[in-house]
Order: structure tokens, then C-alpha cells, then sequence
């Protein structure tokens, strides 16, 4: 029998930024790629995300730095659709060898010869390198906690679209990182009697004395910070771009309708039992904007920008009812709750990757990408290198590094194959490249 196979160097898994970064950085190291897509590029932005969302970041900032968004003020926030038209874009602009509707099932090393096999919905592919960016916010996770009533519709934000989707009554939403509070914010608007449960979270301002928050926490240093501040690894971050972007201030959503309550711990016999740290929590994310106040004060100062001086941004308003007598359990039932909205992060599933690069509690192994099999890359994951290593601006530099490491590896395995091409044969070894040839 005969089979198509397809050899390529290096062949990256995902289509989403990632992989375009990935491949971008691969071209002008001149290493020969495939990037193989499951789906459309940059699918996960346009269809795993809800209708109303916006990029956190400025389209200044939130960007590849080889090209700009097209008809957009560079301090806009851009919809979720346009932001994949982006990089769908970007990826025509330098040619990406991108093959969509192309799932990856199973990659395995070879034996007794380099590189790996990698069986595909289209075939097999042998690489000589495999770089996963499939994502870090692939496979939504809802908590064991959840309660088993079907009375109630019960779903991830992951797959939340607008508040006409959920039935009539009042919404739970667990979780106020950006997307729980987003969402949050939306159903109250639409008129909903929403309860939103904080858990540890940090939530800069949207921009103080005149300048966005990513740019504060670029030149304080923060985006690069390579490991977290130890006790914050559970600790998400609320911002939003929504409606011309504005701080999130869990005191004004109270305000403005919600019931803020705290982490929740369980749910028995229809009731929700939340923990006693809401004025903690909040306590928490202050102290943290404050001193991000005062890091964008010293460096002011250090560096005499006069910028206009906001000293209205350090008034913390006073506590609602909710937080002064918070919640300590809620009968969903009675308080009319048909909906709740799990905004409690994401997992990845690397199933598909037979390979030694995970550690003991089967998380990825690897220093800056670079993982722990020689030959296998990770890229998106959070924190990767840095703080800002999942997120657009972040994940360009990672690719980056992670190509230049690549070529490093086949500038050595060519030293020696090119003295052997040489002592063997009078023509030079045709250089690498992506083809597809027939085996028997
Ligand atoms: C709600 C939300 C809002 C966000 N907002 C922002 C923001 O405003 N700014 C910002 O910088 N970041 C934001 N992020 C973070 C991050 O930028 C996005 O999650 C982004 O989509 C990550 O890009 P990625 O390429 O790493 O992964 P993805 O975009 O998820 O791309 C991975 C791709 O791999 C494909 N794939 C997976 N498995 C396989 C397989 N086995 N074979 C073939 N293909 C496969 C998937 O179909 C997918 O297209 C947000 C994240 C979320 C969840």
C-alpha cells in the first residue's frame, strides 16, 4: 500500500496568534513550516467568545508589531471579529503556509531516527520539530462544586453569546476576572438581577493621569515580569475595553445593581453557600490599584512627565449594603436564579501530544517554550517567559524566541550534515523543505 506523507521541518499545531507569530518568526529565520488549523485562523476569536467582546488592551497595543489595524483609531478597542480579520490579515500578508480544517491527532516521536509522526484528519506528517500553539484558553472548566439541577441552565462563559441566550430570571456568574465581570456588567444592563461572586482579583485602572493602564504596567516593567509575586497565582485580572473601556469598580457595579458576594464554596439542597472573604477580596484588588497609582506616580516624577495630575482616582467610594452584610448563602430558588455562569478559566488538552515534555501533574515541561523532549516547542501558555506571554503582544516575542532557538538547533544538526554532504557527494544536499512525497 502507498501513503502520502508529508515532511516538513517544523510543523505548528494551531492557526490561532500563536501560530501566526510562530510561523512569522519561522519565515524570516528562512526554517521551512507547515501551520496546521483545526479550524478557521484565529477561530477562537471569532467564534469562542461572546458578541459584545472587545480587546482588553488599545488596538495601539494590542497588535503584532508588523502591522497596525486597519480603519481604527489606535486608542479604540477592537471587536472580537475584527481582531480575527486581523490576524487572518496578517497571515496573507507574509504568505503563511497555513493549512485550515486540519485537526491534529496524535504526535509521536519516532524511534532510532530524529523528528517526529504526526497523524493528522489529512494524513501523516513527519517534522523534525512540532510547536504546540493550541492554545491556553481551550478547554473551558467548570468546577466540581457545580450543582446537578436540571432546573437550572448552567454554562461557561466560553460559551456565553448575549443575554437574550439565557432564560428569563436572575443570573449567578462565578468568577471576576475580565470575562465574569464583562459579563456581569452586560446581563445587569439588560436588565437582569445579576449576583456576581469575587474571588482574588487585581484590577488596574483603565488608564490614570492621561495614559492607558498597558502602557503603565509596559514601562513600569510589569508586562516582563518573568514569575508571579508568590500567594498571586489565583489572583485574575478585571479589565475592559467595553463601551470605550472604564475601570472596573466592583463597589460602582453594586451601585448599579449587582449583588456582590463572595468566593463561592458550594452549592446543597438548591442553596449557594459563598465564603466570608467579599471585603477581603476587595480590600485586596484596592490595595493593588492603589500601588499601581503609586508606581505611575514615581515614575512620573522620576522621569518629570507632566501628565495631569487625578488625585479623584484614589477615592475609593464607600461600601454598598452587599459588601457591609454580604451573603453568606442564597436560596437560588428564591431569589429567581434560572442561569449560572461559570467565568472560572480554562485548561488545555494536549492528549494529542505522545510526547516526554509534561511533568508529573501533566503540565507542560519546558523553559520558555522550550520544552523538556527536544524538539517539541509550547507557545501562548500564560507566563511562558513573562506576564504578558498569553496575550497578543506577548506571545510575538515568545515565537520570537523560540524561532531563533530552532534555528540555532539547525545551524548545529547542519554542521556536521553539510562536512558529510560534502565528503560524499560532489553536488550540495537540497535544503530542507516542506513537500510531500509517496512511500511504499
Ligand atoms: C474571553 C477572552 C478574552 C481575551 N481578550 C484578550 C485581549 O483583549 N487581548 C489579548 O492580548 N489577549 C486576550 N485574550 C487572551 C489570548 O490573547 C486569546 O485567548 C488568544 O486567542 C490566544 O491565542 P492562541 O493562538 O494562543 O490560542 P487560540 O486563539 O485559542 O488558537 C489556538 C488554535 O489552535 C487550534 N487547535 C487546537 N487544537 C488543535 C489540534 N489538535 N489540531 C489543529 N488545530 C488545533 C484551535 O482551533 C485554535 O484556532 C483573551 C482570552 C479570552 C479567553
Amino acid at each position: 500500500m502507498k501513503v502520502d506523507i508529508t515532511t516538513t521541518d517544523t510543523l505548528v499545531v494551531g492557526a490561532g496568534q500563536a501560530g501566526i507569530a510562530m510561523s512569522e518568526h519561522l519565515t524570516r529565520q528562512g526554517v521551512p513550516h507547515l501551520v496546521l488549523e483545526r479550524d478557521r485562523v484565529a477561530e477562537s476569536w471569532r467564534t469562542r467568545r461572546w458578541d459584545s467582546l472587545v480587546a482588553n488592551g488599545p488596538a495601539w497595543h494590542d497588535r503584532f508589531p508588523g502591522m497596525e489595524f486597519p480603519a481604527m483609531s489606535p486608542d479604540d478597542f477592537v471587536p472580537k471579529e475584527q481582531v480575527a480579520d486581523y490576524f487572518e490579515a496578517y497571515a496573507r500578508h507574509f504568505e503563511a503556509p497555513v493549512r485550515t480544517g486540519v485537526d491534529v491527532t496524535r504526535v509521536t516521536p519516532n524511534q532510532g531516527r530524529p523528528g517526529f509522526t504526526v497523524e493528522t484528519s489529512d494524513g501523516t506528517i513527519e517534522a523534525q520539530r512540532v510547536v504546540a500553539a493550541t492554545g491556553a484558553f481551550q478547554t473551558p472548566v467548570i468546577p466540581s462544586i457545580a450543582p446537578r439541577d436540571v432546573r437550572l441552565t448552567q454554562l461557561h462563559t466560553a460559551d456565553y453569546r448575549n443575554p437574550e441566550q439565557l432564560p428569563d430570571g436572575a443570573v449567578l456568574v462565578v468568577g471576576a476576572g475580565s470575562s465574569g465581570t464583562q459579563v456581569a456588567a452586560e446581563l445587569n444592563r439588560a436588565g437582569r438581577k445579576v449576583y456576581l461572586s469575587v474571588g482574588p482579583h487585581s484590577r488596574p485602572p483603565r488608564a490614570y493621569r492621561g495614559r492607558d493602564f498597558v502602557w503603565w504596567l509596559g514601562v513600569l516593567g510589569e508586562w516582563d515580569n518573568e514569575v508571579r509575586t508568590p500567594g498571586s497565582e489565583h489572583v485574575t485580572i478585571a479589565v475592559t475595553g467595553a463601551r470605550g473601556g472604564y475601570t472596573i469598580d466592583f463597589r460602582r457595579l453594586a451601585e448599579e445593581g449587582v449583588t456582590l458576594v463572595g468566593r463561592t464554596e458550594k452549592f446543597d439542597a438548591g442553596v449557594a453557600h459563598f465564603a466570608p472573604d467579599l471585603r477581603a477580596n476587595l480590600d485586596a484588588g484596592d490595595a493593588n490599584y492603589l500601588s499601581m497609582l503609586d508606581g505611575a506616580d514615581a515614575y512620573a516624577e522620576r522621569n518629570g512627565l507632566e501628565l495631569p495630575l487625578e488625585p479623584e482616582a484614589r477615592i475609593i467610594p464607600p461600601d454598598p449594603e452587599c459588601v457591609v452584610n454580604p451573603l453568606a448563602d442564597l436560596d437560588l430558588a428564591r431569589a429567581g436564579i434560572t442561569t449560572i455562569i461559570w467565568a472560572t478559566g480554562f485548561s488545555q488538552d494536549y492528549a494529542w501530544l505522545e510526547v516526554d515534555a509534561f511533568d508529573d501533574s501533566g503540565r507542560p515541561s519546558h523553559q520558555r517554550g522550550v520544552a523538556s523532549e527536544p524538539g517539541i516547542y509550547f507557545l501562548g501558555l500564560p507566563w511562558l517567559s513573562r506576564r504578558g506571554s498569553s496575550f497578543i503582544w506577548g506571545v510575538w516575542h515568545d515565537a520570537k524566541h523560540i524561532a531563533d532557538h530552532i534555528a540555532k538547533m539547525r545551524g548545529y544538526l547542519a554542521h556536521y550534515d553539510a562536512i558529510e554532504a560534502v565528503s560524499t557527494a560532489p553536488e550540495r544536499a537540497a535544503p530542507f523543505d516542506s513537500r510531500t512525497q509517496r512511500v511504499s
